[in-house]
């Protein structure tokens, strides 16, 4: 199983949310993104303004999630929380608009997910705080708009290019998250196990960093597993030794490479030369679904040089052959 997906189990959203940084100024990392949100959240404040709307994107586990609720306590407004496959009906929206005080920040998770009738509610909504309603049916009917407080919406999406353009435009702001890096994940890290009462030396975090593909959420669930062993096999202390023994055992290999980016990864070579070739057939070779592959397993390799997309699909790179011991055809891109 992926490490990621197990986030939807009650445990580990408790657990999750106990290591959510409150504030901008916890939230590690992503300097240049932070730089620019706070002077937008500055401003807003000092107009007296809610902020902007605001779409973040970026892989799962990256701080999404975490980013609307800095954003809900910066401007001293509550977060309501939903999602783009929660919202069935426009009905569902216009719930949720409708109790909004002024100034909330309300976060629609997989914003890309929302249907198209509940997205045409969401339109008028964002662009001028007022939604319409239609009352009672056939020849009857008849539509009244609703004023709404202003207010700022946080859409979050694996992807920027799977919204539409219409509801893409809406947003004043927009950013992406990007991968960390391995000092910041080794804060994150350090930071984790402080909360949760782990002894954790420097190293061990940092080895539990470099393993951790680039993501927050894979890092403090390895610290999770890692604490489990040392406390098992060790005398409780993550070192670094205790680290690698651990994640040796977890199949978590030096890269930070999982079985699925192994398996993909050892498909894309043994069974297609190296590539090209297309999603949809990576796809059907491993039994996933092709999101899950566009949006959680390529991400990480194409920003480690394992993979890369061109026109005609995607291809393995030198350094893939090589993670195999095996020796690339002359024609494959370093
Ligand atoms: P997403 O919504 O992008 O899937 P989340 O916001 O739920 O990701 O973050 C997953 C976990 O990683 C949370 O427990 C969060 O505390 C942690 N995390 C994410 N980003 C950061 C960060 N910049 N600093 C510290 N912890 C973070």
């Amino acid at each position: 199983t992926r490490l990621i997906s197990a986030a939807n189990q009650p445990e580990e959203e408790r657990i999750e949310a106990s290591l959510r940084p409150a504030r901008l100024d916890e939230y590690i990392g992503q300097p240049a993104m932070k730089e620019r949100l706070s002077i937008y959240l500055e401003s807003a404040c000092k107009r007296h303004e809610a902020l902007d709307h605001v779409l973040i994107f970026g892989p799962p586990g990256l701080g999404k999630t975490t980013l609307a609720h800095v954003i809900a306590a910066e401007m001293g407004t509550q977060l309501r929380q939903t999602s783009g496959p929660v919202l069935e009906r426009a009905g569902d929206l216009a719930a949720l608009l409708t109790n909004l005080e002024p100034g909330d920040v309300l976060f629609v998770d997989e914003i890309h997910r929302l249907s198209p009738v509940v997205e045409e509610v969401l339109y008028p909504a964002m662009e001028d705080y007022r939604i319409d309603i239609i009352i009672g049916e056939g020849p009857a009917a008849r539509s009244i708009q609703l004023d709404l407080p202003r207010f700022t919406l946080v859409g979050a999406t694996t992807r920027a290019g799977l919204l539409t353009s219409p509801l893409r435009d809406r947003f004043g702001i927009v950013e992406r998250l990007e991968f960390y890096d391995t000092a910041d994940l080794a804060s994150i890290v350090k930071r984790s196990a402080g909360i949760l009462d782990i002894e954790a030396e420097l190293e061990g975090a940092a080895e539990i960093a470099r393993r951790a593909r680039g993501t927050p959420r894979i890092a403090n669930r390895l610290l999770r597993r890692v604490r489990d062993f040392a406390q098992v096999r060790a005398d409780g202390r993550i070192s670094a030794r205790v680290a690698a023994e651990a994640l040796e055992l977890m199949q978590v290999d030096k890269r930070g490479f999982d079985t699925m980016d192994r398996r993909l990864l050892q498909v894309l070579v043994e069974h297609f030369n190296g590539g090209p070739v297309g999603v949809e057939s990576l796809a059907a070779s491993l039994s996933e679904e092709r999101g899950t592959i566009e949006d959680v397993i390529e991400p990480y390799l194409i920003q480690e040089g394992y993979l890369v997309r061109t026109a005609r699909g995607r291809m393995a790179t030198s350094r893939t052959w090589q993670h195999f011991g095996l020796t690339p055809p002359s024609a494959t891109a370093t």
